[in-house]
């Protein structure tokens, strides 16, 4: 006859599981994986401050910088290329300026959501910046308390975020 536990019993005393067999580990790791990563195209000319945003983006576990652009053109070539999630941009930049960058991203790669990231403060580039069609505006002043904050607004919603 049977010596041990029934098999009813050994079912209990496994590790809890869910439906689908899988441990609970493997199920949370499995639901943080599915999570959408925002992917970001970061375009400044100053390396230093490149690093700053990508440290400031790096907390956040849902937003992945996939590349760099140090000017204009090569913002809307890495564009039409990787059809970014979002595009972080200065407005000073070599080549061609990252308002007129903007008009071009939106022809090559029109799902991509612009956020600019400049330190100009007047109202007329705010609002030029804006008129692109752009979800969002910082200035460098504000972007390590704010950037974060107006990348996840960007990404979610609709109307403009400015900082
Ligand atoms: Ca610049």
């Amino acid at each position: 006859m049977f010596a041990g536990r029934s098999p009813a019993e050994t079912a209990q005393v496994r590790p809890m599981q869910t439906s689908d067999s899988k441990t609970w580990k493997e199920h949370e790791s499995a639901t943080l994986n599915a999570r959408p990563v925002a992917r970001i195209l970061i375009v400044e000319d100053f390396p230093a401050y490149r690093r700053f945003i990508c440290s400031t983006l790096g907390e956040s576990i849902d937003l992945r910088v996939i590349a760099e652009a140090s000017d204009g053109l090569e913002a809307v070539q890495k564009a039409a290329q990787l059809k970014p999630d979002l595009i972080l941009l200065d407005i000073g930049l070599p080549t061609v300026n990252g308002i007129e960058a903007a008009r071009q991203i939106r022809k090559v790669s029109s799902e991509s959501k612009i956020v600019f990231l400049s330190q100009e403060t007047s109202a007329d580039i705010v609002e030029a910046a804006l008129s692109t069609g752009a979800c969002g505006y910082v200035v460098k002043t504000k972007a390590a308390t704010q950037l974060l904050a107006v990348v996840k607004a960007a990404i979610s919603g609709t109307r403009p975020v400015t900082a």
